[in-house]
């Protein structure tokens, strides 16, 4: 697929480009926020999952109000991803897998101790197309990162993450109800029809944990099981479709749109060491290695 193909088929992809966005993901978090408001008034955040850093963009962009006399931004961003990132002059970056306990420990200290107003999750693993499977591992994403969560959000935070809509969406919604006062299922208008992905937007955090448990503690062990039994199976959780009618993310659009000088752009910020490196550098090893032997025609074959 060249890069004239996925600007036609991908016309998020195109637009992130064209306004200088890390990743087409910006638009999710953009439309979230238009709907939510759950960035409004926020001065510490943390952005788990967030290579390349689309989202990290967009949260400086709302919340970095430059101190005019120190010239320090007010807010503190911290993003976080197993994925090397780029740097951002506003973005404090911890390197790390969110479901190991040392990656939740750099964190911590980020923060001296300080609870933050807001957490962010678009994190998802890489998908193997086995539906079972992808909804298991996003699963343990999803909880790894309302674990940190519960260690780090003050009472009335906001918790935002990607969820898989699958079978056990209801036991996975009914514990974050558990810590949440609100809890929505909410899909962006960018995010394709197509995609199983959606967005959990929880507010209103009251921690709720078993006697003798620490508000740091994990959620899933100290939890109120009373009041989590005190749930209803049944309650149905609201599903929202937000963010304003621009294009149609599943919809194939024509190079131009609208414009005869139309020229394909390079993304913002290329992955630095992706994981699929290593597979393009056996590849091209091969390349070289088939050329060798076979002369141009190999070229040919292996483009
Ligand atoms: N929000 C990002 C943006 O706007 O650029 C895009 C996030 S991308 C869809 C999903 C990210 O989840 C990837 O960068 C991947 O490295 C990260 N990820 C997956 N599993 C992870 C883990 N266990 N710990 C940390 N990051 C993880």
């Amino acid at each position: 697929m060249g890069k004239a193909s996925r600007d036609k088929r991908d016309v998020y992809y195109r637009l992130a480009k064209e306004q200088v966005w890390r990743s087409r993901s910006a638009f999710k978090l953009l439309q979230l926020q238009e709907e939510f408001r759950f960035l409004d008034g926020v001065k510490a955040v943390v952005d788990l999952c967030a290579a390349p850093g689309g989202w990290s963009q967009v949260l400086s962009q709302h919340l970095c109000r430059l101190n005019e006399t120190t010239h320090q931004p007010k807010v503190k961003i911290v993003s976080v991803d197993v994925q090397e990132m780029a740097p951002h002059p506003f973005l404090e970056i911890v390197q790390g897998d969110i479901t190991k306990i040392n990656t939740v420990k750099q964190i911590l200290e980020k923060f001296n101790g300080n609870r933050v107003d807001c957490v962010v999750c678009d994190g998802a693993p890489d998908v193997t197309g086995n539906n079972d499977m992808d909804l298991c591992l996003q699963e343990h994403l999803l909880s790894a990162a309302y674990a940190i969560t519960c260690c780090i959000l003050k009472a009335g935070g906001s918790f935002v993450a990607k969820i898989f809509r699958g079978k056990n969406n209801a036991v996975t919604l009914n514990l974050l109800r558990t810590h949440f006062s609100k809890v929505l299922v909410a899909k962006p208008r960018c995010s394709r029809n197509s995609s199983i992905e959606a967005f959990v937007v929880c507010a209103d955090f009251q921690p709720r944990l078993s006697e003798g448990a620490s508000v740091g503690s994990f959620p899933l062990r100290d939890l109120d099981m009373k009041f989590y039994s005190s749930l209803s199976a049944r309650q149905k959780t609201p599903f929202v479709a937000c963010g304003k009618e621009m294009y149609d993310s599943d919809r194939t659009y024509s190079k131009q749109l609208g414009t005869d000088d139309y020229v394909i752009r390079n993304p913002a910020q290329s992955p630095i060491s992706p994981p699929y490196a290593e597979s393009i550098r056996v590849l091209s090893n091969k390349t070289v290695y088939f050329s060798i032997t076979h002369g141009n025609k190999g070229d040919q074959e292996s483009a």
